[in-house]
C-alpha cells in the first residue's frame, strides 16, 4: 500500500471510488480484514518487517500466520504472494528453500515429504580427463636442460 498520496477525492491508494471512511472497496475491505483477521496488527508486522518480504525481501508483502487464527505479532510475518503461495501451497519440496521458508514451510506441513533437489544439468568431467602422469613425467624431463662437456 502506497502510503504519503493523500487528496480529499481519492482513497490513500489512488483510488477514487470511496465506498467508506475515505476509504475505497478494496481498502476498506482490507482496514476490516485487518482488525477482523490480524488483530488490527497487519501494518505493525508490515512496519517490523520494515515493508519488505521476510524470505526474499520483495517490497510488496502481506502477512503470514505461522498459527492459523492466532493474531499474534510474534506469530506473523510478512511474506510477498510468491513464498507466501510456496509455504501454503507447495506439497513437496522440490527446489532448495531458503532456510526460513523452510521452516514455515515446515510448520504448515508437518507430515509433508521434503526432498532434496537433484540437479540433472550438473555434469562430471567426462571420463578420462585426468591428467596422464607418464606423460607430464616425460614433458619434464625433455625440458630439462642437458649438460654439456665443452671440449676445447
Ligand atoms: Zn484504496
Ligand atoms: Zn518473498
Ligand atoms: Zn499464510
Amino acid at each position: 500500500m502506497k502510503k504519503g498520496i493523500q487528496t480529499a477525492i481519492c482513497c490513500p491508494c489512488g483510488n477514487e471510488k470511496i465506498l467508506a471512511l475515505g476509504l475505497c472497496a478494496t481498502c476498506y475491505t482490507l482496514k476490516r480484514q485487518d482488525a477482523e483477521y490480524f488483530g488490527g496488527l497487519r501494518e505493525h508486522v508490515l512496519e517490523r518487517d520494515g515493508y519488505a518480504c521476510r524470505v526474499c525481501g520483495d517490497p510488496d508483502p502481506g502477512v503470514h500466520h505461522r498459527e492459523p487464527g492466532k493474531s499474534l505479532l510474534h506469530l506473523m510475518i510478512a511474506l510477498c504472494a510468491g513464498c507466501h503461495a510456496k509455504v501454503h501451497r507447495t506439497k513437496v519440496v522440490l527446489t532448495e528453500f531458503p532456510p526460513l521458508l523452510l521452516v514455515l514451510w515446515r510448520e504448515q506441513h508437518p507430515e509433508g515429504h521434503e526432498q532434496t533437489y537433484i540437479d540433472f544439468n550438473v555434469r562430471k568431467p567426462p571420463a578420462g580427463t585426468r591428467v596422464c602422469k607418464d606423460s607430464l613425467d616425460l614433458a619434464r624431463r625433455s625440458y630439462r636442460p642437458g649438460k654439456f662437456n665443452r671440449q676445447h
